[in-house]
């Protein structure tokens, strides 16, 4: 029996930005045939926290593990393997998961052979894994973001050395190819374009779990979209943490707009990106859209705050002037856009005229729907070493003072769509019953639609009747 060696995450060294190159990778996922019988007879279920970049990454994850044998389970209880899939990017997801981790403990209590993993961007946090090392043994593996492709290899030796397999690398990053993929929808399907960011905007973790940022070639992408098309695919959504510096760190002269084209240009039906930097976004992108009609005009397009003061302390790389122009150039040249946010409250020493400033910008922009959260520190994060004097009990306050104002502009943008009539991808049945199938419009509004299930996997077009803050009711219309 060869004894694992710990592989550990570091701050410091997931921090560093050297001018390496990035290596594309396409052979580091080994499936052999011992590796491939190891879930023979066993079931998995797979938790995912966070973004879509984390679901996309259990897309794989169970794909790896199908390739193993095992079998997908829907009940918790009764399965083999656990994985959870972490995010760090708020508390609250932190601490999510260290409850699960709890209701874990006292199944492997009472079946000590089911192999519980975790991963994702909590796995590449230094104070993560130290407390999993002291205080959750019983865990079997953890890994990392940069290391999914190791998956078989790293259960096999937790089956082998019955101790905790940590293996978080660190490292700025490759980018893997040929991974397999499991898609959870028959109709939509999310591609990675690119990996980690560069940006380094104080508050947030991802820079330092998801490595420095890697683009995927364009012949790549396009391969995948086009498998995607023969798939029957109608919609993709590329995936970045900051779609809009696509290309920067290649070699070929490519960025965003030109890959968006290129993509528009295969014709599939439906083509969105998340998330967009402000600070990149450029006008050939806004032409872009505005001019083929399978790129959707919906765009997400981050405010965090109004406020100078603190757009310059949380390190954004933009004005609330230059944000305003950017928002009105989109608003005059796709005047059906819907636009849509995230807006932290409560970063620190936030003032109330610096919160003032933040609802001045959703008035003016009256979002469609935006992501509010209060401020969360996340460890060895400049911001986290900011002195902080604003209690939590504002913060709290001026969240709810701004959903009101965001949930005001969401349903009076809804209304203005009674009546109308719009494309909606139609997904399948509606959690409201009644036969209703639920579906998004081209503008991202969730629809639940009085169709028939023949009409499931297509893009029919649906008049609306009625309008909520959050979702439409409409009914199917021929032609
Ligand atoms: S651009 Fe987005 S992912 Fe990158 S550091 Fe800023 S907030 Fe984080």
């Amino acid at each position: 029996m060869i004894k694992h060696i710990s592989i550990k995450p570091s701050y410091l060294e997931a921090k560093k930005r050297t001018n390496s190159k990035v290596k594309i990778l396409t052979d580091e996922y080994i499936m052999n045939n011992e590796l491939s019988k190891i879930g023979t007879n066993k079931k998995y279920y797979v938790i995912t926290y966070g973004c879509q970049a984390n679901e996309r990454d259990s897309e794989t994850i169970r794909a790896i593990l199908e390739d193993m044998s095992f079998t997908r389970s829907n009940n918790m209880e009764e399965s083999d393997l656990i994985l959870l899939n972490t995010c760090a990017i708020r508390e609250n997801a932190h601490n999510k998961v260290f409850g699960m981790l709890g209701r874990i403990k006292h199944l492997k209590e009472s079946k000590p052979n089911i192999i519980t993993c975790l991963c994702g961007c909590m796995a590449q946090e230094e104070s993560v894994v130290n407390e999993i090392e002291s205080k959750y043994k019983w865990i079997d593996v953890i890994f990392g973001t940069h290391n999914i492709q190791n998956l078989p290899l790293l259960i096999s030796d937790a089956i082998n050395n019955n101790e905790l397999i940590i293996e978080v690398f660190s490292k700025e990053g490759d980018v893997v190819e040929n991974l397999p993929v499991k898609r959870e929808n028959k109709y939509k399907a999310y591609v990675n374009i690119m990996y980690g960011c560069d940006k380094f905007c104080t508050y947030c973790i991802v820079p330092y779990t998801r490595g420095k940022q890697r683009s995927r070639k364009v012949e790549d992408i396009l391969c995948e979209v086009n498998k995607l098309i023969k798939d029957g695919y109608k919609e993709v959504t590329l995936l970045g943490q900051n779609v809009n510096a696509y290309g920067k760190d290649l070699d070929d002269n490519i960025t965003f707009d030109k890959l968006l084209e290129e993509v528009a240009k295969t014709n599939i039906e439906r083509v969105r990106f998340v998330t967009s930097h402000p600070w990149d976004f450029t006008d050939k992108m806004i032409d872009i859209i505005r001019d083929y009609p399978n790129v959707m005009p919906y765009i997400h397009l981050p405010l965090q705050s109004g406020s100078n003061k603190i757009l310059k302390l949380m390190g954004r790389r933009y004005t609330k002037e230059e944000y305003l122009n950017l928002a009105n150039k989109i608003k005059k040249e796709i005047p059906n856009a819907s636009l849509t946010t995230d807006i932290i409250v409560g970063f620190p020493n936030e003032t109330e005229d610096d919160f003032k400033e933040t609802l001045d910008v959703v008035e003016k922009c009256k979002y469609d729907s935006a992501f509010t959260f209060i401020y969360s520190p996340r460890e060895n994060t400049p911001a986290s070493k900011m002195e902080d004097s604003i209690s939590q009990k504002e913060k709290q306050k001026r969240l709810q003072r701004l959903n009101e104002v965001v949930n005001k502009y969401a349903l009076i943008n809804n209304e203005k769509l009674v009546e109308t009539i719009v494309p909606v991808l139609i997904e399948g049945k509606s959690e409201k019953g009644n036969d209703l199938y639920s579906g998004y419009t081209d503008t991202m509004k969730l629809v639940n639609v009085k169709c028939d299930e023949s009409d499931i996997g297509n893009i029919i077009n649906v008049k609306i009747t009625d309008a909520k803050t959050w979702s439409l009711n409409g009914e199917k219309v021929n032609g």
